[in-house]
């Protein structure tokens, strides 16, 4: 994960596009959790559900090999569908910093909601600080929260962007996801190694021209 501040070329802010910041009773600090939603997994219907499906794929779930396979799979699945807890810090922008904050290569994992099957890749998130800036590291928690569930990764984009958007009131945000599918890799066209690039934009990163180009730009440099 690396982090890139810039301060090149910051537009000039847009009322259109001011969001105000989260409502504070510390003066300093705000946390807000990413609450899900999520119905919690319930293992033992996914255990019975895995020998199940191994009898359907003409698989025999009594024999030594396969005995412990459905506890396995199903707390496998749960890992990855159980998102881990953490508050999203904000701080007041002291320093007034307007230049474009990126934090390149958050590494990722979700599961396809077509298949089943994971992909995997890294994220890519910038945005133009307002009134509030967070901890970095709170991008790559954001990324792995909407990640363990079943997923699109057009839809997980947005949902970062409109996730940071909405908690940040930021000038705007940038996020640009690059992953590797199964789905495509293992079966169907075998596009092995292909990767698909997803970008979700909001306010001054859609809008300002010269924004949006540093932002992506930076999102290519290797
Ligand atoms: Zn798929």
């Amino acid at each position: 994960m690396t982090a890139v501040l810039s301060h090149a070329h910051a537009p000039s802010s847009d009322p259109a596009h001011q969001s105000d910041p989260p409502a504070l009773d510390d003066p300093t600090a705000a946390a807000l959790h990413l609450v899900t939603g999520q119905p919690a997994v319930d293992l033992p219907a996914a255990r019975r559900a895995v020998r199940d499906l191994l009898t359907a794929l003409g698989q025999d779930p009594l024999s030594q090999h396969l005995r412990d396979t459905p506890r396995r799979v199903a707390s496998a699945f749960a890992e990855l569908l159980t998102p881990v807890p953490y508050a999203f810090t904000t701080f007041p922008n002291d320093e007034a910093y307007d230049g474009l904050v990126l934090v390149r290569d958050i590494g990722f994992t979700s599961l396809c909601e077509h298949h089943l099957l994971p992909f995997s890749g890294v994220a890519h998130i910038g945005y133009l600080p307002d009134q509030r800036i967070v901890g970095l590291s709170k991008f790559a928690r954001t990324v792995d929260t909407f990640a363990r569930r079943l997923q699109v990764q057009e839809r997980l984009t947005q949902q970062i962007a409109g996730w940071v958007h909405d908690q940040l009131g930021p000038r705007g945000v940038g996020v640009v996801l690059e992953a590797e599918h199964q789905c495509m890799s293992l079966r169907g066209a075998r596009a092995n190694g292909s990767r698909t690039v997803t970008s979700a934009l909001l306010g001054a990163l859609r809008d300002d021209p010269r924004t949006r180009e540093e932002f992506l730009a930076l999102t290519r440099h290797r």
